[in-house]
């Protein structure tokens, strides 16, 4: 037998326990709405203070101001609006504007700074290098008042212009006539998609202002010409060289020595670059060193380098260049610039008189630099006895120098317009010749006539059109007119006329390039220059060989299967062909 025990509370009802617990909720309904109420009150309280509030902090600093100015107080401290609460979007959108300048607020003089031309917002952006022992504050100090022209805001200008702006240089100009394109900008990374169409100097300027406030920025959304840079490159202390074509860099050069500016000098194509240091303490000018525009195909020697690294307009888009190539060197640029303005130009390549070297494809060593020759006494700027004395009286046509003119002339028969091709190869169908997608072209052109009888006549004539690319061969690859032979510009230069023969009559039972005779080959690169060069020398190799055994009845020889036979210039390029395009994505080019 097992004894129970009985239940709690005897089975009777605990009231003490219920008054309890009816307290206990009584307090609980009390007391939670008033915590609620507080939390609440809090909450409100601790939001950004109000426009007006704000102009009654700063009211009240201006009077403290005042106050303290009369107990000559020297130490300051800056407060303003944004440190009050700032402007945002909201506020912006309200129409609120905001305060421009600082508001100085007087604090006791227990605290003093290095340096009075430096301000608190600056210390703190600069901080990390101007505790550089070689720079220090007085080299910061010398960087803010210095003024540096970019002249390019692309592959080069970019990073030049972005760590400029972040080391704080104090005036920044950006000089750039061209437009942001798509295909810039794998390497000039200072743009972006959405401002595809913007002036490149206007571009890179809004992105530096929001990379520092601190720091004056002027667009010059102009190309450099000799008025254009008479009146801008004396307003600063040094140039920057980002150009990609010899107009601008003659140019540059002459405007530099006149009035007396180094130029800190960047190069960048394919996988390589190079920088130096010019018009820099008695030292060298371009001219120095170049005395004459360059040639395309010059490219013997160091100097010969540089020639091919600085061809005309265009040099990326027929060579290729990788984007962190032009990014090496232009941060190479603004580190020779900080050392220029900031008091060490000592360490600058400049004073050693030399040039680096870069090939980001070399394993073993991808910088070298090499000692460049001193001023040259015959310099037609900088020598002993100059014959350029302003920049308007240059021998030189900065704006029409370019590649085309160094190029042999044609005749203008041996030219063809590319509303002519583009018509011809939009009414024929794709197997015959045509480009990769079909293009849309206007159905009637006016010069069509003329383009049947510079080729044969009639619609037989027009048959035995063969289309040769001398683009390079990864640029043929990615889209070509089609069934078109690519005889890349090199290859035609350094092959023989036998094997230049084989090539044009193309492998056995294939038609491309020995169409029947009279045949007109039409060669064709991007732009027009390349065409136009392969075209002076297949004239010089075949047809004038021909003609001459046309009208002389002489022996037959290699040269005399290709009798009849013409060669024209594509003027423009493909490009122009393109513009002919509806719409241009049909026909891709690279
Ligand atoms: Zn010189």
């Amino acid at each position: 037998m097992s004894s129970a025990s009985p239940p709690p509370g005897g089975g009777k009802v605990n009231w003490e326990l219920w008054i309890l617990r009816a307290v206990g909720v009584g307090v609980a309904l009390y007391i939670v709405p008033r915590w609620v109420h507080f939390l609440s009150f809090l909450v409100s309280n601790s939001r950004r203070p109000s426009r007006e509030e704000q102009q009654l902090v700063l009211r009240s600093l201006s009077i403290l101001e005042d106050h303290a100015r009369s107990k000559e107080a020297s130490i300051t401290h800056q407060i303003t609006l944004e440190e009050l609460g700032g402007i945002d979007e909201q506020d912006t959108a309200a129409g609120v504007e905001p305060v421009s300048g600082a508001r100085e607020m007087p604090m006791a003089p227990f605290w003093t700074s290095g340096s009075s031309a430096l301000s608190s917002a600056e210390v703190e952006l600069y901080g990390r290098q101007l505790i550089l022992p070689q720079l220090g504050v007085a080299g910061q100090v010398r960087l803010k008042e210095s003024s540096v022209l970019v002249v390019g805001a692309g592959g080069l200008g970019s990073p030049v212009c972005l760590y400029l702006a972040a080391a704080g240089i104090g005036r920044l100009g950006i000089m750039d006539g061209d437009a942001v394109a798509m295909t810039n900008l794998h390497r000039q990374v200072i743009h972006n998609a959405a401002r595809c169409g913007t002036n490149k100097a206007i571009s890179a300027k809004q992105t530096c202002q929001h990379l520092n406030k601190q720091i004056r920025i002027d667009a010059h959304d102009t190309p450099l010409t000799p008025s254009v840079a008479e009146r801008v490159v004396p307003q600063y202390d040094v140039l920057v060289d980002c150009t990609d074509n010899p107009a601008a860099r003659y140019l540059l050069n002459d405007a530099a020595v006149l009035f007396n500016k180094p130029v800190v000098c960047g190069s960048a194509l394919r996988w390589e670059g190079q920088l130096w240091v010019y018009n820099y303490r008695s030292g060298p000018c371009y001219r120095c060193l170049h005395p004459q525009p360059p040639h395309r195909l010059d490219q013997s020697g160091p100097e010969g380098l540089f020639n091919a690294l600085s061809p005309g307009g265009g040099a990326c888009d027929m060579e290729g260049v990788i984007g962190t190539a032009p990014g090496t060197i232009g941060v190479m640029q603004a580190m020779e610039v900080l050392k220029v303005c900031g008091g060490l130009g000592d360490h600058s390549i400049g004073a050693s008189n030399r040039m680096v070297m870069y090939d980001g494809l070399d394993a073993e060593g991808p910088f070298r630099s090499i000692r460049l020759r001193t001023k040259r006494p015959t310099c037609a700027v900088c020598g002993d006895h100059p014959s350029i004395s302003s920049l308007q009286d240059s021998p030189d046509d900065y704006i029409d120098m370019c590649p085309a003119d160094l190029l042999p002339p044609l005749p203008p028969s041996a030219h063809v317009k590319p509303s002519q091709l583009a018509s011809h190869l939009h009414r024929h169908p794709p197997s015959e010749a045509n480009l990769s997608a079909p293009p849309r072209v206007p159905p009637i052109l006016q010069d069509d006539n003329t383009y049947q009888q510079q080729v044969g006549g009639g619609d037989g004539g027009l048959g035995a059109v063969s289309v040769v690319d001398v683009r390079p061969s990864a640029h043929y690859a990615v889209s070509h007119v089609r069934h078109s032979l690519n005889l890349p510009i090199d290859q035609i230069l350094s092959q023989s006329k036998e094997e230049l023969l084989a090539r044009l009559r193309g492998p056995r039972g294939n038609n491309r390039g020995a169409p029947p005779s009279p045949v007109s080959y039409v060669v064709v690169c991007r732009r027009g220059n390349d065409s136009r060069l392969a075209v002076s020398k297949l004239r010089d190799l075949f047809q004038e060989e021909a003609d001459d055994d046309q009208g002389g009845g002489g022996e037959g020889g290699e040269g005399r299967e290709e009798k009849g036979c013409t060669f024209l210039n594509l003027q423009g390029g493909l490009e122009a062909v393109r513009r002919n395009v509806e719409p241009t994505e049909a026909m891709p080019l690279v």
